[in-house]
């Protein structure tokens, strides 16, 4: 449902990805992990169309999602497009990316109503049945800044839930958060996984959780995949002296 291939980017002088290719299947979830500054985010947000490409080409479900111009420039996709593609990709963002002045409900419903075109009474309803999924129907009226960071990530998901993506980008969603709150935001990312069928793309610093919800992980170095596999195998035996280096760091 994903597909890069032999995708550039670079920013500057400072080359990001060189010929990087990278598939994800419908219905997969797969994590990636790796040291800071490897291009993790990059690869989510040039998903997004938050970053362009200098080379090679991506397909999300079946579609380009950029075109290459006849004198070498990358555009994306026309905007019509643009958006249909955007419609399969929710992501969630580490540092929450609410609006400050905005209910918890506006939040969720603003994009669908906008973007979709749901009108307000049913763009409202379905925001209220993602804040019950989340744990937070009793938070609909209050600010992102009366809420907990636990409670704000929870309202990230239901946002990017509300577009009824096909695909989650989630972009390590509880790095900005104390330790005791990790576990009701990655509680409702398990359940997700496990009630529906989800197609997953997660960065993550949190080991365990990668090993028990993803089908296959990939440590990630320097704008390339240095080994991927089935959890077991990347946490339990991993081949590569990098990656070992990196676990060792952080198990
Ligand atoms: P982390 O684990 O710290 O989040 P990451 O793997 O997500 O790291 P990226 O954010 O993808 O890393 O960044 C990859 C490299 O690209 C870094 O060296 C970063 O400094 C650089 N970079 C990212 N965004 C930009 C930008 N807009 N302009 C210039 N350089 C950038
Ligand atoms: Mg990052």
């Amino acid at each position: 449902i994903i597909e890069f291939k032999n995708v550039q980017k670079r920013f500057g002088d400072t080359t990001i990805f060189d010929d990087f290719s990278f598939k994800v299947e419908e219905n997969e979830i797969v994590s990636i992990i790796g040291p800071s500054g490897s291009g993790k985010s990059t690869l989510l947000r040039i998903l997004m169309t938050l970053e362009g490409i200098d080379g090679g080409y991506i397909n999300v479900a079946g579609e380009s999602l950029w075109h290459m111009l006849w004198n070498d420039r990358y555009v994306p996709a026309s905007n019509k497009h643009l958006h249909k593609m955007r419609e399969q990709l929710g992501m969630v963002f580490q540092h929450f990316n609410l609006f400050p002045h905005m209910t918890v409900k506006r939040n969720i419903t603003e994009a669908p109503m906008r973007v979709k075109g749901l009108s307000r009474q049913d763009a409202e309803e379905s925001a209220e049945a993602l804040l019950e999924l989340v744990g937070l129907a009793d938070k609909a009226e209050s600010y992102p800044n009366d809420l907990s960071g636990g409670q704000k990530q929870r309202v990230g998901i239901a946002r990017a839930l509300a577009m009824r993506p096909a695909i989650l980008l989630l972009d390590e969603i509880t790095s900005a958060l104390d330790p005791e709150l990790v576990d009701e935001v990655l509680d409702v990312i398990r359940n997700l996984a496990k009630e529906q069928s989800f197609t997953m793309l997660l960065v993550t610093h949190e080991m365990y959780f990668a090993r028990e919800i993803s089908d296959r992980v990939c440590f990630f170095d320097k704008g390339k995949i240095v080994e991927e596999g089935v959890p077991e195998d990347i946490f339990s035996a991993p081949r590569e002296e990098r990656t070992q280096a990196f676990l060792n760091a952080y198990l």
